[in-house]
């Protein structure tokens, strides 16, 4: 898993990189689309040069279409970063995940009775849960069960899921998990990349799993997972917990400032 980690990495720095080229990029396609224009205006309607400018137009277009894809993939989000009760967010998304679930599928939440706080961007949050759930939702047929869970675990500096950068100690975890059809180790090895995916065009974009590793990421938290053909996945989200001590500590009384001279 390390290993595929460090590729998505890699993966995510060339996402950054095609983004800057699709944001120079999609200038000259509006040039050329402009330009297009102007010229459609001065040609006999109809024209082989007419329909050759539309030509051009489409495929401009479409281009276009394609750059905006890859830019909105690779911007980096400006995080909104607050003190958030971890089983208060997700349980305010359950009604709006509900709606994306079909009827015949079983959603159940399980929240720990324990007060939980993360310091966390809370659309990102959402976004995050929303693409587990949702491909959740695609891994199973009806009959099956949609387990969302809060908690807490205790990582070790031996433990493979603590990650450079994340000091040992107890971690906030949510836990996405589904009884559907699971993964081979082929496809778990390569989830995390971007524009991976194993469904169908215009079903997948493969983009889902990759932003949700840069988000854990940004918020310096991990992300594990267990899946078995035929039997199911969990995914499971680390991340850092804040201390209820601290945040009384971090409104300190106003200092007096020291006059100059
Ligand atoms: P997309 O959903 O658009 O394909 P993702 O990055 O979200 O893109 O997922 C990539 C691939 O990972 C999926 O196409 C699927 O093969 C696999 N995958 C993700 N979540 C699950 C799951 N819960 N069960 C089975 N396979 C999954």
């Amino acid at each position: 898993l390390e290993r595929q980690l460090l590729q998505a990495q890699k993966l995510e720095g060339i996402g950054v990189l095609a983004g800057g080229i699709a944001h120079d990029f999609n200038n000259l396609l509006t040039a050329i689309i402009g330009g297009a224009e102007i010229a459609l205006n001065d040609i006999a309607p109809g024209s082989k040069g007419a329909k050759a400018i539309h030509g051009v137009m489409d495929a401009a277009t479409r281009a276009a279409d394609l750059t905006r894809q890859i830019l909105a993939f690779s911007r980096k989000q400006v995080l909104s970063i607050k003190e958030l009760n971890l089983n208060d967010e997700v349980l305010s998304q359950t009604k709006m995940l509900r709606r994306l679930i079909s009827e015949d599928i079983k959603f159940q939440v399980k929240l720990t009775p324990e007060e939980l706080c993360i310091k966390a961007d809370a659309g990102q949050l959402q976004q995050v849960l929303l693409n587990l759930a949702v491909n959740a939702r695609d891994a199973m047929s009806p009959g099956g069960t949609l387990t969302i869970e809060t908690g807490t675990v205790m990582l070790q500096r031996s433990d493979r899921w603590l990650e450079e950068g994340m000091p040992p100690g107890r971690y906030a975890v949510i836990s996405v998990s589904d009884t559907g059809m699971g993964m081979d180790e082929d496809t778990k090895s390569r989830i995390f990349e971007p524009f991976f995916t194993t469904k169908g065009p215009g079903e997948g974009t493969g983009l889902g799993l990759s932003t949700v590793h840069g988000v854990v990421k940004q918020h310096q938290g991990s992300i594990s997972v267990y899946s078995e053909p035929g039997k199911g996945t969990t995914f499971r989200i680390y991340l850092p917990r804040v201390e209820r001590i601290e945040a009384a500590q971090a409104a300190p009384e106003a200092a007096p400032i020291p006059r100059g001279k």
